[in-house]
């Protein structure tokens, strides 16, 4: 019977960054994955997306490119040519981590895995056992009761492989996934209508987020009905109609389900083992362990932010715990978050709501500096703001983004909340000139009271 220190069910991000920092630390790794090396992210999530995104924004700027005065025309769009420009992203990005996982003596498994003990899997009629296992197997795009996906009616999963635009779309939620195709297919020419049932889009962000999005969602031409809920779809040869709950009805090419993502864990013998489960989530403690000694559990098959990076960090920290590295507990709450659509939409920590409920009002202050003010940004032609939330005197505890390109100010944006820095801190550091790096400079500067570009 195989055995090493460390068998993982799942080779996504989770189960990749646990094997790979394992191995470094000298843990013998068997990792097992039934599909592909690199799990959702890179096949199927953020990297064919962001790519998609990629394409829509050189759309976007050749439409635009007159404003600038450059004479440019956008003659259409070759969706075979734009899957071949993603899939070599990806194709690159696989082969380079085949080649990691290959260089730390990792043993991979190919099949489909089953947990039959509390420290072994079996794969093909095969028992791997490790004196600790690591459950990483994921999520599934979910759907709602009584709407069947098949041809016109999509998940991510089909809308990532069409090989042509669609005329015209309906967007089944207004989340992070739902937003990001709404805005490709925007710039890709589509008709795009986005039907969310909470009161916003992107509705866990700060209100503040939500609406900037929509008031450029609104003037990019992309429709959303918003705080109204499906009721039915049907689809025929030429199109899908969806019919919501307050009557009335929407037609479309296509219809894209965008209404969140399950854990991927039924049928795996999670349940038989007695691992304690909830409503299909594997329930861990904040060392990412189950209730079976010996039995872990990262990446989005636990409750909370479904984020690529939270698995990787789960992996690290597991593969650390494990041996004996006592490495720092992961908080959701300041996990990085951004959405890819134009805007982008980047926050960390608290909004300005949790804030209050968790703080009180009183002891809450916020300022937002907007991009009108940022030289770089009017150079991009882009609106938006950086908000800030700050406890009264205290540190800062919430970054909220919208404009174009702004996940990329993410990184210092974490930096300030992790490390619980104030206002005064951050105002001390300079921020080069001209970037839109600072905006965050300048929005620190006026929380701490010596506004540069703008009113206090
Ligand atoms: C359209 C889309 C866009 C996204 N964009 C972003 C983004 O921009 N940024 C971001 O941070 N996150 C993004 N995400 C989320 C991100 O992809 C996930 O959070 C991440 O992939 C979760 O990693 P994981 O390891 O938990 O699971 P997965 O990546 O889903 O990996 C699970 C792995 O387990 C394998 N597996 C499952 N069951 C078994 C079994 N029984 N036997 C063997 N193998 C099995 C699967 O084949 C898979 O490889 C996006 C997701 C989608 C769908």
């Amino acid at each position: 019977m195989p055995q090493a220190d460390l068998v993982i069910l799942g080779g996504g991000s989770g189960g990749y960054a646990c094997a790979l920092r394992a191995a470094e630390l000298g843990t013998s790794v068997i990792l097992i994955d039934r599909d592909k090396l690199g799990g959702t992210c890179l096949h199927r999530g953020c990297i064919p997306t962001k790519a998609l995104l990629h394409a829509a924004e050189v759309a976007d700027s050749a439409r635009e490119s007159e404003h600038f005065g450059v004479k440019a025309n956008l003659d259409g769009i070759d969706m075979p040519k734009v899957n071949e420009y993603r899939d070599g992203v990806v194709a690159r990005l696989y082969k380079g981590l085949q080649g990691l996982v290959k260089s730390r003596d990792i043993t991979l498994v190919e099949g489909d895995g089953r947990l039959v003990g509390p420290n072994t899997v079996e794969v093909n009629g095969e028992k791997y056992t490790g004196t600790n296992v690591v459950l990483a197997t994921g999520s599934y795009a979910r759907t709602l009761p009584g709407l069947e996906i098949g041809g016109r009616i999509m998940t991510s999963d089909q809308a990532l492989n069409l090989d042509y635009v669609p005329t015209s779309v309906i967007v089944l939620g207004g989340g992070v996934i739902g937003v990001e195709f709404a805005s490709v297919w925007r710039s890709f020419g589509s008709e795009v209508t986005i039907v969310e049932g909470l009161p916003h889009l992107v509705p866990n962000e700060d209100e503040a987020c939500s609406k900037a999005l929509e008031r450029a969602y609104r003037k990019r031409g992309i429709t959303f009905i918003l705080g109204t809920k499906f009721a039915s779809a049907t689809q025929d040869a030429t199109g899908v109609t969806v019919t919501l709950e307050d009557g009335k009805t929407l037609t479309a090419e296509i219809l894209l389900v965008a209404v969140g993502r399950g854990p991927n864990t039924a049928g795996m013998g999670y349940e038989e083992q007695g691992i304690a489960m909830e409503r299909g989530w594997v329930l861990v403690d904040d060392h990412q362990r189950t209730n079976i000694p010996g039995i872990y559990a990262v990446g989005d098959i636990t409750p909370g932010l479904q984020l690529a990076h939270r698995g990787f960090q789960h992996g690290i920290f597991v593969a650390e715990d494990i041996a004996g590295l006592n490495p720092a507990v992961i908080s959701d709450v300041n996990i990085p978050r951004v959405t890819y659509c134009e805007p982008e939409v980047a926050s960390v920590g608290l909004t300005e709501a949790e804030a209050k409920a968790a703080h009180g009002a009183d002891a809450v202050t916020t300022y937002e500096y907007n991009l009108g003010g940022n030289g770089k940004s009017q150079i991009l032609d882009t609106a938006g703001f950086i908000k800030l939330v700050q406890l009264k005197d205290g540190p800062v505890i919430g970054v909220h983004m919208v404009g174009s390109r702004v996940g990329e100010q993410i990184g210092e944006a974490q930096l300030i909340v992790n490390w619980e820095a104030y206002p005064e801190d951050v105002a001390t550091l300079i921020h080069a000139h001209p970037t839109q790096n600072e905006a965050m400079g300048e929005a620190h500067l006026a929380l701490a009271g010596k506004p540069l570009h703008s009113h206090a």
